[in-house]
């Protein structure tokens, strides 16, 4: 049996001539920010514009805080740190829409972070979304995805899962970008949590990286804009449910019944659906959101009209409260494949036949191989030939 929970712990393995780590202040609340400013010494309003300069200004180092004295900024160079993971490479995909990141962490290890420009349309204003990534690798081992089929290597900090946010933030303020409507977006304006990793197995960090996120003083990005999507670990959505934040919640289903849900996500073992759904029900109640449940479509696997027959009768007890999100798989490593347009299309016809709202996730940025874990993957392999 899989058993994830024990896994969490990560190894800081820090040699005792290494100097001591500068402070990461893209992982501090505001609270922490000025109690930390003022164990420099300095009056609490610098905290103020510290944070200022880091979220409001999107300075990218301390040198450019012209407001804050001399010798504070060269305190700020020697004990702390706004970098962020250095950047490896940095992708566009042809349809100008679409940026990928390959980060590299401090310890060598990669991820990856993508920033997804959408324009206006009848349901809303213009959006430009970060996915970020929480960990590097991943525990639960889905079959179709490149990062479970990598493993788990570590938790990210909560300074690492915010940085991917700051950098797409600065490159948007340099370069705003022109929505086909004329307007301007120069901001983020919404966060999935859909990256590489499970966002609630590294709950503390995760949630500690939404509240900077959302805080007032940081880059105050709205709990309505954010979702987290989870493979469906039913303490850490409960426990989502009880928070003051309450952000979008999105769950991988992917599957309409446990065995077949079993032969790709082996976590259905340790949370079967009922319980899943069961979480799902509650999270609604409390936080008075829709549940997204998305569903990755697999040719020959779970994309036949009976699937999604099965799917409906599954969820019409929370027909109320949820939406599929159907996504053609992006064709990993593994041997999976999309369905046709006109199996999609039955598909949809027969969850709306019974009474399920869904829609069809439209392809991002395939040429740079945008989907979780693709670019990591195929780097990896670009640097196992060349050695
Ligand atoms: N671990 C979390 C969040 C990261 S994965 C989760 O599983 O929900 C984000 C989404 O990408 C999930 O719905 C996941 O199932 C989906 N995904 C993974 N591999 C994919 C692939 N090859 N093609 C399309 N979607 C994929
Ligand atoms: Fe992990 Fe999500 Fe990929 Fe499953 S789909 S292996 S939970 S990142």
């Amino acid at each position: 049996m899989l058993d994830i929970t024990d896994t969490t712990e990560t190894t800081n393995e820090i040699a005792s001539e290494t100097p001591p780590a500068r402070t990461d202040l893209l992982g501090l609340t505001f609270t922490e920010m000025s109690e930390w400013v003022q164990g420099l010494g300095q009056p609490a309003f610098r905290a103020r514009q510290l944070a200022g300069w880091i979220y409001q200004s999107l300075a990218p180092d301390f040198a450019a805080m012209r407001t804050l004295p001399a010798a504070l900024r060269e305190q700020l160079q020697r004990t702390a740190t706004i970098e962020g993971p250095r950047v490896q490479a940095e992708l566009a995909a042809k349809d100008g829409r679409t940026r990928k990141l390959l980060l590299e962490l401090a310890d060598g290890r990669r991820i990856e972070t993508v920033l997804m420009l959408y324009p206006a349309t009848s349901e809303g204003r213009a959006r430009a979304t970060v996915c970020v990534s929480t960990q590097a690798g991943c525990a639960y081992g889905c079959t179709f995805c490149a990062t479970g089929q990598m493993g788990f290597d570590r938790h990210l900090s909560p300074g690492e899962i915010v940085a991917q946010v700051v950098y797409f933030a600065r490159e948007l303020r340099a370069r705003p970008w022109q929505a086909p409507d004329g307007q301007t977006i120069d901001h983020i304006t919404n966060l999935v949590f859909m990256g590489m990793g499970e966002p609630l197995h590294n709950y503390d960090n995760t949630l500690k990286a939404l509240r900077i996120l959302n805080m007032p003083e940081g880059l105050n990005i709205g709990a309505r804009h954010m979702t987290v999507s989870t493979v469906g670990l039913v303490p850490g959505i409960l426990r989502l449910a009880e928070e003051p934040l309450q952000v979008n919640l999105a769950i991988s289903l992917h599957a309409p019944n446990d065995a077949m849900r079993l032969r790709t996500m082996p976590v259905t073992r340790k949370y079967p659906i009922a319980a899943v759904l069961d979480a799902c029900r509650q999270y609604a109640a409390r936080t008075n959101r829709q549940v997204t449940f998305e569903y990755v479509l697999l040719a020959g696997v779970n994309d036949q009209p009976e699937h999604a027959r099965e799917l409906a009768t599954l969820l019409a007890p929370l027909r109320q409260l949820c939406h599929v999100n159907l996504i053609p798989v992006n064709a990993t490593s593994a041997s999976y494949r999309p369905p046709s347009g006109e199996t999609i299309r039955i598909f949809r016809d027969e969850l709306r036949a019974g009474g399920v709202s869904n829609s069809v996730r439209a392809e991002r940025g395939d040429d740079i191989a945008a989907a979780c874990g693709q670019l990591h993957t195929r780097e990896a392999r670009k640097h196992a030939a060349a050695e």
